[in-house]
């Protein structure tokens, strides 16, 4: 990573905890919390890595989406789910002031000091995908989102793909996909929060089939992420003209045989589960 570069790393949608005061609301609702719907399976074990890897702040959030979601604005009709909407005011303001404000202060203020280092910010909220939606398949192992107005987002997001592509070719990386990366989501407040093009606010996406499949192509995409993403920050570092730090020919390259195989065998088993 450039010396001018700070990475925050956040996971929204960590865990599926439900609190103790909150058990009888999800009784029957089990199978509901542990899908796709309650959290991002895989994501707070890839955050982790990459939190690791890049020696940044990690803030994350391990009760479900579904008691209150940290990735909706203040206001947004789906801050509360079905099973949390009715509560009364002073609960709802009690998951409030318990969950989601503790998570983006955090994250916000991480941003904040990082920013006052004069470094250039990235901040990776971390999420993975259902493979399948409503019947429809997700044609893509790995989104990068992004909003394209913005010049250092959009370069960084160019520069990691193609280094995906480079280090993964098997692998389908496409940008803003599943989603879009100026739609409602933490990355998208704090663009407004942050008015500095210093602050770059990247959500990463991955399919949940690598963490439901064997453990080693889902090792092995951890470390084609950490890989590609140090490529992609040298490329675009600010202050660094010779700053092309592509890395070749390193243990990367037998791992990711693994990752191309079991994608083609857990193609059929993801969308059985997920369809
Ligand atoms: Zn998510």
């Amino acid at each position: 990573m450039a010396p001018g570069d700070r990475l925050v790393v956040t996971a929204e949608h960590g865990g599926c905890r439900v609190p103790a005061r909150l058990v009888g609301r999800f009784r029957g609702r089990r199978a509901w919390l542990e899908s796709h719907r309650g959290h991002d399976p895989g994501s707070l074990v890839l955050a982790r890595a990459l939190a690791r890897a890049f020696g940044a702040t990690l803030v994350a959030t391990t009760v479900s989406r579904l008691v209150v979601e940290t990735n909706r604005s203040p206001g947004h009709p789906a801050l509360f789910s079905a099973a949390t909407r009715g509560l009364p005011h002073a609960e709802k303001e009690w998951l409030l002031a318990r969950y989601y404000r503790p998570h983006r202060q955090r994250a916000e203020q991480a941003i904040r000091r990082a920013l006052e280092t004069g470094a250039r910010v990235v901040h990776l909220a971390v999420h993975t995908f259902t493979p399948v939606l409503d019947g429809a398949v997700r044609r893509a192992d790995v989104g990068l989102l992004y909003d394209p107005k913005r010049a250092g987002e959009r370069r960084l997001s160019i520069a990691w793909q193609r280094a995906l592509g480079h280090s993964a070719p098997e692998l389908r990386a496409r940008r803003n996909y599943p989603y879009r990366g100026t739609a409602d989501g933490l990355t998208t407040f704090f663009r407004r929060r942050f008015s500095t093009p210093r602050y770059l606010g990247i959500e990463l996406e991955v399919n949940q089939r690598f963490p439901a499949g064997p453990g080693a192509p889902w090792r092995a995409l951890r470390a084609v992420l950490i890989d590609s993403l140090a490529a992609a920050l040298g490329e675009t570092a600010r202050r660094a003209p010779h700053s092309r730090r592509r890395r070749r020919g390193n243990s990367i390259q037998p791992l990711l045989r693994n990752i191309s195989s079991s994608t083609t065998a857990t193609t059929s088993m993801s969308t059985r589960k997920n369809g």
